[in-house]
């Protein structure tokens, strides 16, 4: 908490440096209106890890949501891709059009942080009773929004242009059978009146508390599933010869898709990832069976190398099967585009992200993500940024660190008040700077 450094800088009232950032008194300003706030945010961040909803599920968070924007005067737009929310905040002078999106959905992860606010919620997934965490830290995004909307819903006069604060379900996708997610919100044509000049989002990550990792370019992978059904003729084990060896089948296919992704692809021009990561074939020692399913997943980091890895996973399997006497089928399903940054908007907004870091500092060069995000939908049809706050309390190591999706993942509430800030600063910045 930098309480007294605000405070001194709003009094000096010109422009200084914190943090060898340069801070106008304005930014100052705003920050001194976050710190204000930063209880506030704590207590929602804590109130909606205590309650968390599965995707497409979000229903009490997103009426909290929408209840807060009304508070603030908002135009609040409802039930947007079943259970999302938009407001829509008028600055009193014309100007650019900027979406700000925080993801609301939760995950079916038994929580064990053993904190005062842990979740107990359990639901209903995939026909069981589940136990729901929000392990993602998609609270914290909320409570974060929700806080950047009371700070520039209080600025209006002085903003010129619009901002959109996009409260999104089903990030981490849509239960099966249901669409979801950014790609509905764009097919529903939610965001067509007034349509984005930019969009920005924030996700917090093991790492140092409240350091900003962003990238110009490529920054989160695209994610294809992979789907292979082979199918060949059953026999028993002791007599493979009359029938077809689809376990070796499935060996050589597994040894095939990965080396060809290290081995026939310029990984020097752009990395990738080719997993397979779940083999059902076969039920007992004695049968070699007559099909085989295997699951597995791509990561990429341009389209063009996507589509050529596509390529050669078809034929390699192809090839394979015929030596083997099989037939193979190979369907790729897209999941997520490419996530990253529009240069041009990462210059403008950089100095904001660096008031907002403060001491922890921004890592412009931050490493490539095998992850990827539904935020991509967006990004297809609109310039974005994305990036990603380090969240660990007591950081030590990244391997100390629970990750994402892991029922001990917690975050250092500290870096709340820094996406508060970071949202405000880098909006204003993007809305009150000349297009170059
Ligand atoms: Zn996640
Ligand atoms: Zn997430």
């Amino acid at each position: 908490m930098k309480r007294n450094i605000s405070t001194a800088l709003v009094a000096a009232g010109a422009a200084l440096v914190l943090y060898d950032a340069p801070v106008s008194a304005r930014e100052a300003e705003i920050v001194g209106k976050v710190t204000a706030i930063e209880s506030k945010v704590i207590a929602w961040r804590r109130d909606i890890h205590q309650h968390p909803e599965l995707s497409n599920r979000e229903t009490r968070t997103a009426a909290l949501v929408a209840k807060h924007l009304e508070s603030l005067g908002l135009e609040v737009r409802r039930g947007v891709a079943k259970t999302g929310v938009i407001g829509v905040l008028k600055g009193a002078r014309p100007g650019r059009v900027l979406a700000l999106r925080a993801d609301m959905d939760a995950l079916p992860v038994e929580e064990q942080t053993g904190l005062p606010f842990a979740s107990r919620v359990k639901a209903e997934y995939l026909g069981k009773m589940v136990s729901i965490m929000h392990a993602c830290g998609h609270d914290a995004h909320t409570a974060i929004l929700m806080g950047a909307a009371e700070v520039l819903a209080g600025m209006r006069q002085q903003i010129a242009g619009t901002i959109l604060f996009v409260f999104q379900p089903a990030e981490e996708g849509a239960p099966s059978g249901e669409q979801g997610g950014a790609a509905l919100i764009m097919a529903e044509g939610a965001l067509n009146d007034p349509r984005p000049d930019a969009i920005f989002a924030l996700h917090v990550e093991p790492g140092v508390p409240g350091r900003i990792d962003v990238r110009a370019g490529p920054m989160l992978a695209s994610e294809t599933a992979l789907h292979i059904e082979l199918q060949g003729r059953q026999t028993h084990a002791a007599r493979p010869w009359e029938g077809t060896d689809l376990i070796n089948l499935t060996a050589d296919v597994i040894k095939g898709v990965t080396t060809l992704s290290a081995r026939q692809v310029n990984v020097f021009e752009f990395p990738n990832v080719v997993t397979i990561a779940s083999v059902q074939a076969g039920l007992r020692g004695n049968i070699l069976p007559g099909t085989a399913t295997l699951l597995g997943t791509i990561r990429t980091f341009d389209a063009a190398r996507l589509q050529s890895l596509q390529q050669l996973i078809r034929t390699n399997i192809d090839g394979l099967a015929k030596s083997y006497g099989a037939s193979a089928k190979v369907e790729f399903e897209e999941a997520a585009l490419v996530t990253g940054n529009d240069p041009q908007i990462l210059q403008t907004i950089l100095p904001a992200l660096r008031v907002a870091a403060g001491p922890a500092g921004v890592n412009t060069e931050a490493l490539l993500r095998g992850a990827a995000e539904d935020f991509s939908y967006f990004e297809k049809e609109i310039p974005g940024i994305y990036y990603i706050i380090g969240s660990t309390r007591g950081y030590t190591t990244k391997q100390a660190a629970p990750s994402n999706h892991s029922p001990l993942f917690d975050i250092d509430e500290a870096v709340l008040a820094v996406g508060v800030k970071a949202q405000v600063l880098s909006s204003l910045r993007y809305l009150h700077t000349a297009a170059p």
